[in-house]
This record gives structure tokens, C-alpha cells and sequence, in this order.
């Protein structure tokens, strides 16, 4: 490919435009009217403005962004994360455009974007789920007898669940049918559809989760594991690579059950399989995110790789030549979220005008963002406004240069 659109905006458009630029890709970004004074609009070769309006006029307006690819005449879409990273359709329509999804194929995206039917999938070939019920079954009477023998606490979830939405968890059978109700309000909300799952509840897990690519030839790869057990309202927050205290045994079993996953639906691209690890130290398949992730970059430092670059390549259609045996864990790296949230508020997304932003003088340590003095932080995006991420020979030196790189770092 020699010319991409990047139908995103901020940091991860930014990220993008530097792999395209050291790759001597020409990349094009769309920018809704209201984040023309982004910093990522100006770092593009050309950029195309969506105009003012809903969400729905502008980055998720697929057939919009479809024909601007044309019209600038790119050869493939990078979707991202978030927006329509993962929406079957706007792949197939992508394909049938005669483009290239920077991702995986649509029906891959289908069976992995739902929690039960990927469950379904990894029950057929023998991957350990979190005890569970994941049936067509949808009455209260039926789910409730299902909850009462995995036993409480369970954890109710939407089945086209995501970004924490749709989840609750029941103590009590008595509480059982109100946080069905809401959990299926807040899935039909959020997705359209109401249908949920029933896990058992773990005390205390812990978030592990493999980085995969596959270049489509059959060649997939894992580049270890991250741990992102630091959470507020289910979602991640703090993410380490590699996990702590995680022996050896450990590390090969859950990277090779995620390589086999990856082989068992024939994946292509870069994915996430994510795991919940229990006190007890069994772990059970959560879901894959058939997507870049927005902690990619600590596997980036300790691997030594570009997994952008990985992507656009197989995307490309060129087998990869690197092995298995050439990608190392070196190192301990950190990324800390920083978002524009209360903590005294049960985190909830705040907005405003950013006055300044001041970053550490060091330069020893990655900085995604793509906010600049004056910018707005809007309620229309997700909250986040950057990612500070460090590496460093071990877990402790890591902290201590966190520490430093999230002193020096301020959004007045
Ligand atoms: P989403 O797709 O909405 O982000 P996930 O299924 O990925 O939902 O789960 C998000 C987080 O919720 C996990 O990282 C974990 O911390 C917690 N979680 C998920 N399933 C369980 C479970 N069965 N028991 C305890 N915690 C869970």
C-alpha cells in the first residue's frame, strides 16, 4: 500500500502517521470540524474535514469516510481503536469498495465481537472459559436457575458487551432479577441488543491478555503477555509488560493458548486475546479484540517492535520473516492512562479547555497525545488524553521513572 486514510482522530491517528511516515506511507486523516486545532490534523499529508455534527455525520459515517478514501485514492482504511474498529460492516463495505480493512475479515470480526458466540467458538476447541452460562435462553426463570448453580456472586454481561457496559454483579439471588433488568437497559442502550451472558464472579482476578499478529499466510505470532489488573469501572487503567510474578510455565501456556486461537479461526492482523487470571492461578478466555489496543505500546518497548508496522505489512500482503523465536521480552514497561475523569465522582468523563500542557523535559519516555494549549476536551469522545509510557530494566526502575515522567507531566 502507498497511501492510507486513518479514520481516527488524536493519539492514535498521530501514532498511525508516524509508522506511515517512517514506512513511506502517504496518510490521509478526517477531522470533524470541531477538532481542526488537534495537532494530528496537521501531521498527516492531507486531511479532509467531516464538517460540524453528531458522531454519526462524521467519524462513524462510513459511507462518508468510504468515499473520501476513494476521492484521495487510498488504497486500504486504518480503523484504530474505538469509532468503527470493530463494525462487521463498515469492513465489508471497506472490501467491497475494493480497499484494503487495515484489520481482519468481517466475519472474524462478527465472531469475536460477540461474547457468546467466540465463547461457543473456544468451547469447540477446548479453551478453558470462566464458568458460565452462554445459551440462546434468555427468561428470567432459566438464567436465574442458571446463576443459583454457577453460584453467587456471578457477574452478568452483555453479549455484544464492551467498554464495561452492560455488566453487573449479583451478591444475591434476590437481587438477581433488578440487575438482569439494568444490565439488559444498559446493553440495549448501548449495542441495540439486550441478550446477556452469566459468568462466575472471581474475587480478585487479575487482567492478563497475549498480543497476537498474523500475516495471513498461516505464520501467527505472540509478542507475550500484558497485565492490566489495575481497573476503575472495569476498565483498564495501569498496564505493565510483563506480568508480575508470572512464572515461566505460566507465560507459554497462555501465549500458546492464545497462538492456537489465533490458528483455529485462521486469523490475519493484529488481535488481542484477553484472559482473566483467578487467585487460585487458573485462567479462562475472557474475549479477543480483533483490533489494535490502546496499551499496545509497552509491548512495543519490550519487544522491540513496531505492531503498527507489523499490521500495515500483512495488510500489504507480504509474509512476515520474523520467527517466533526472534521476538524477545526485554525489560519491564509501564503505561499509565492519564483521562479527563472525577475520582470523586466515580470517575466520571469531565470537559473543558486545556490551558497548558507541560510535558517532562526527559526524553526518556513515550508520550502518546495529541493535545496541545488551548484544545477542548469534549463529552462527545472518550476521556482520554494521553499515555505516558516508560521502560526500563526492571519492574522497580520502571516505577521510579514513572513517577518522574507522571511529575512532570501536567494538563492546567
Ligand atoms: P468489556 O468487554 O466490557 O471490557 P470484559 O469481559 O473484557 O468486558 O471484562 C472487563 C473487566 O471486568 C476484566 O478485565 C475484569 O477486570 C472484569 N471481569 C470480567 N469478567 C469477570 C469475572 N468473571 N469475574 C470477575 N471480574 C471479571
Amino acid at each position: 500500500m502507498n497511501k492510507i486514510l486513518i479514520a481516527n482522530r488524536g493519539e492514535i491517528a498521530s501514532r498511525v502517521i508516524r509508522t506511515c511516515k517512517k514506512m513511506g506511507i502517504q496518510s490521509v486523516i478526517i477531522y470533524a470540524q470541531d477538532d481542526r486545532d488537534l495537532p494530528y490534523c496537521n501531521e498527516a499529508d492531507e486531511k479532509v474535514s467531516l464538517g460540524y455534527g453528531t458522531l454519526a455525520d462524521t467519524y462513524l459515517d462510513q459511507d462518508k469516510i468510504i468515499a473520501i478514501a476513494r476521492e484521495y485514492q487510498c488504497e486500504g482504511i486504518y480503523p484504530g481503536y474505538g469509532f468503527l474498529s470493530e463494525n462487521s460492516t463498515f469492513c465489508k463495505k471497506v472490501t467491497e469498495a475494493g480497499l484494503e480493512f487495515i484489520g481482519p475479515t468481517s466475519d472474524i470480526i462478527d465472531l469475536m465481537g460477540d461474547k457468546k458466540a467466540s465463547k461457543v467458538k473456544m468451547e469447540e476447541i477446548g479453551i478453558p472459559l470462566v464458568p458460565g452460562y452462554h445459551g440462546e435462553d434468555q427468561s428470567l426463570e432459566l438464567l436465574k436457575k442458571e446463576a443459583d448453580k454457577i453460584g453467587f456472586p456471578v457477574l452478568i454481561k452483555a453479549t455484544a458487551g464492551g467498554g464495561g457496559k452492560g455488566m453487573r454483579i449479583v451478591q444475591a439471588e434476590s437481587e438477581f432479577s433488578d440487575s438482569l433488568d439494568a444490565a439488559k437497559r444498559e446493553a440495549k442502550n448501548a449495542f441495540g441488543n439486550d441478550k446477556v451472558l452469566i459468568e462466575k464472579y472471581l474475587v480478585n482476578p487479575r487482567h492478563i491478555e497475549v498480543q497476537l499478529v498474523s500475516d495471513g499466510f498461516g505464520n501467527h505470532l505472540h509478542f507475550f503477555e500484558r497485565e492490566c489488573s489495575i481497573q476503575r469501572r472495569y476498565q483498564k487503567v495501569v498496564e505493565e509488560s510483563p506480568a508480575m510474578h508470572f512464572s515461566k510455565e505460566l507465560r507459554e501456556q497462555i501465549c500458546e493458548t492464545a497462538l492456537k486461537i489465533a490458528r483455529a479461526i485462521n486469523y490475519k492482523s493484529a488481535g488481542t486475546v484477553e484472559f482473566i487470571l483467578s487467585e487460585e492461578g487458573s485462567f479462562y478466555f475472557l474475549e479477543m479484540n480483533t483490533r489494535l489496543q490502546v496499551e499496545h505500546p509497552i509491548t512495543e518497548m519490550v519487544t522491540g517492535v513496531d505492531l503498527v508496522e507489523l499490521q500495515l505489512s500483512s495488510s500489504s500482503g507480504r509474509e512476515f520473516s520474523l520467527k517466533q523465536e526472534d521476538i524477545k521480552q526485554i525489560g519491564h514497561a509501564i503505561e499509565c492512562r492519564i483521562y479527563a475523569e472525577d475520582p470523586d465522582h466515580n470517575f466520571l468523563p469531565t470537559s473543558g479547555r486545556i490551558q497548558t500542557v507541560q510535558l517532562t523535559k526527559n526524553s526518556d519516555y513515550r508520550f502518546d497525545c495529541s493535545l496541545k494549549d488551548g484544545n477542548s476536551i469534549s463529552l462527545t469522545y472518550d476521556p482520554m488524553l494521553a499515555k505516558v509510557i516508560v521502560h526500563a530494566e526492571t519492574r522497580e526502575q520502571a516505577i521510579e521513572k514513572m513517577h518522574k515522567a507522571l511529575e512532570d507531566t501536567h494538563f492546567g
